[in-house]
C-alpha cells in the first residue's frame, strides 16, 4: 500500500514561514500585498477566491480585490491591470480563470507586469520557464541556501505557475529522485501540464507528455516512474495503468454529483500499486495556494531589495 504525499502538511510548513517573511517585510514597512481578480461568478473560481482570502489574511498578507461584472469591457480590464502594475502596494495578482471566452484572456494576462504574475502564466514567465532562466527556483544544492540568489538573480524576475511548482516541492519535501526517472504528464495545459514537463526537463527528467488525443494512454503511463494527471477527467487513472512502485500525483479536481470532490486518479485502486500517491483533497491543491502566498511574498522581497536599503532581521 503506497504512503500518502501530505500536501496540506507541506503547506502547513511553508504558511508558517511565509508568515514569519511577511512579518519581517512589516518591520521594514513593507505590507505584502495580493490582488485578487476575478469576472463574474464561476462557482469554482469564487471558491479558490475565498479559500486564497483566507489564506492571505492568515499569514498577514493583505488581499485587494478586484471584481468585475461578467459584461466588463476588454477596455475596463485592461485598464485595472494598468492600475494594478503601477500600485506600488500589490506585489501580485492572482488571475481567476476562465474569463468570459468573448475577452482576450491572454492579452489581458500579457499586460500584467512579469514581476507581478506571481502564477507565471504571463509569456515572459513562460519563456523565461522555457529558457530554464527561472529554474534557479527549483534547482536546490543540498545544503545551501539559495534564497538570496532566487531574490537577487535578475533572471529570477519572474515567477513559477503555482500548481506545478507545488508539485516539484511536494516531490523534493518527500525526498522523490526526480533525475534521470521517466515523469509521464497527463495533460498539456499552460496553467499545469506545460510547465510541469520543463520543471521536470529542467530537473533532469525523461518527460512524456500525455493529452486528450493520445492513443494507448496506458502504455504511456505504465512506463512512469512518476505519473502525473492533471485533466478533469474522474477516474481516469485505472490500477492497471499504474507500474508496480511508481510514484503517483493526482492534480486534478473534479466535483461529484453528492458534492465531494475527487482527483482523476482511482486512488483505492491505484494505492495498492503506488510507493507514494497524492489524496484529493489534501494533496496537490494546498501546496498550490502556499505557493502562490510563497510567490506574493518573493514579489515583496525583491521590490524592497530594489527600492530599499536591506532588510533588517
Ligand atoms: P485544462 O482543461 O486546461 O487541461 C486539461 C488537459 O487534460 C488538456 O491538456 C487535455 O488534453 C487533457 N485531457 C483531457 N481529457 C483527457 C483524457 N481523457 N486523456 C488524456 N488527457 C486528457 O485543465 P487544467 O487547468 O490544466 O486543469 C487540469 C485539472 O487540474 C482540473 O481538474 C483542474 O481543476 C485541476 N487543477 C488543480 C489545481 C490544484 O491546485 N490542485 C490547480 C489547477 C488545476
Amino acid at each position: 500500500m503506497a504512503d500518502i504525499l501530505d500536501g496540506k502538511a507541506l503547506a502547513d510548513r511553508i504558511r508558517q514561514k511565509v508568515k514569519k517573511e511577511v512579518s519581517l517585510l512589516q518591520r521594514n514597512g513593507i505590507d505584502v500585498g495580493l490582488g485578487l481578480l476575478l469576472v463574474g461568478d464561476n462557482p469554482a473560481s469564487e471558491q479558490y477566491f475565498k479559500t486564497t482570502l483566507g489564506a492571505c489574511r492568515k499569514v498577514g498578507i493583505t488581499a485587494r480585490e478586484f471584481r468585475f461584472p461578467v459584461t466588463v469591457s476588454m477596455n475596463e480590464l485592461l485598464n485595472g491591470i494598468h492600475a494594478i502594475n503601477r500600485d506600488e502596494r500589490i506585489h501580485g495578482l492572482l488571475m481567476l480563470m476562465p474569463l468570459p471566452a468573448r475577452i482576450n484572456a491572454r492579452r489581458v494576462i500579457n499586460t500584467l507586469v512579469p514581476e507581478k504574475d506571481i502564477d507565471g502564466l504571463g509569456s515572459i514567465s513562460v519563456g523565461r520557464l522555457s529558457a530554464d532562466e527561472s529554474t534557479i527556483q527549483i534547482i536546490r544544492q543540498e545544503g545551501t541556501n539559495t534564497r538570496n540568489r532566487d531574490i537577487l538573480s535578475p533572471a529570477a524576475g519572474s515567477f513559477l505557475p503555482c500548481t506545478p511548482f507545488g508539485v516539484i516541492r511536494l516531490l523534493e519535501h518527500y525526498k522523490v529522485p526526480i533525475k534521470g526517472k521517466h515523469a509521464v504528464i497527463i495533460g498539456k495545459s499552460l496553467a499545469v501540464g506545460k510547465p510541469l514537463s520543463m520543471m521536470f526537463l529542467a530537473k533532469e527528467a525523461t518527460v512524456t507528455i500525455c493529452h486528450r488525443e493520445t492513443r494507448h494512454l496506458g502504455s504511456m503511463t505504465r512506463q512512469a516512474d512518476i505519473l502525473c494527471s492533471a485533466t478533469g477527467k474522474a477516474g481516469l487513472i485505472r490500477g492497471d495503468m499504474v507500474k508496480k512502485g511508481a510514484v503517483v500525483v493526482d492534480v486534478g479536481i473534479n466535483m461529484l454529483q453528492d458534492g465531494t470532490m475527487t482527483g482523476d486518479v482511482d486512488f483505492s485502486a491505484v494505492a495498492k500499486k503506488a510507493s507514494l500517491i497524492t489524496p484529493v483533497p489534501g494533496g496537490v491543491g494546498p501546496v498550490t495556494v502556499a505557493m502562490l502566498l510563497e510567490n506574493t511574498v518573493r514579489s515583496a522581497q525583491r521590490a524592497g531589495m530594489l527600492h530599499s536599503s536591506p532588510l533588517r532581521i
